[in-house]
């Protein structure tokens, strides 16, 4: 395993996402959407930078199936989700890939009849956008590797860690 980005340095891109999110949103009122469950880490420490009033809200989205590391069938479960009318969401996921699961999210959520929806990532890999959205915010750029840490798993593994590391083909067990 090789670290990619190390634990200061996510503490240092989520208090400039922090930043970024206080200033457009300026004091309204939000509901932080986290998406389940690679957005748990990031969520925990992104809203204690935050000062607006602020809810909290989840949904589950999985598109990666037991031990792969390739994208299968996006499934999404709302059962979770708080009640989003007339709500500005700011959805909040580990990666941005290839922007199926945000652009999904995106749509059900306007089905919610929220005021507005945002996405912010932590990770947005290069060369890998299968949609025409982007990530309205994000902390780093990553190469295509698959990553682990900080929340993203590899077969329910390795969320623990506290920085963001590449597998390489001796852990995938290849
Ligand atoms: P997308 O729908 O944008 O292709 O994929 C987003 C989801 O795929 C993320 O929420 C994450 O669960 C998973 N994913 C994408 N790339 C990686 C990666 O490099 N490592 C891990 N652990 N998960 C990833
Ligand atoms: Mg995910």
């Amino acid at each position: 395993m090789r670290q990619l980005i190390t634990a200061d340095q996510i503490e240092t891109g989520v208090t400039r996402l922090a930043e970024q999110i206080r200033r457009d949103f300026s004091g309204q009122p939000l509901t932080v959407l986290g998406v389940l469950t690679g957005s748990i880490i990031l969520m925990a420490d992104l809203i204690r930078k935050l000062d607006m009033p602020l809810r909290v809200g989840l949904v589950q989205a999985s598109s990666y199936r037991g031990q792969t590391t390739t994208a299968g069938d996006l499934k999404l479960n709302p059962d979770l989700l708080p009640d989003l009318r007339q709500r500005h969401v700011l959805l909040l996921d580990d990666i941005f890939d290839t922007g199926q699961t945000l652009t999904a999210l995106v749509e059900l959520v306007q089905r919610q009849q929220a005021a507005s929806v945002r996405a912010a990532v932590l990770l947005w890999k290069e060369g890998r956008s299968q949609v025409t959205a982007e990530p309205d915010y994000h902390a780093f750029r990553i190469p295509d590797e698959f990553v682990v840490g900080y929340g993203l798993d590899y077969n329910d593994e390795y969320r623990h860690l506290p920085y963001i590391a590449v597998l390489e083909p001796a852990d995938l067990g290849e």
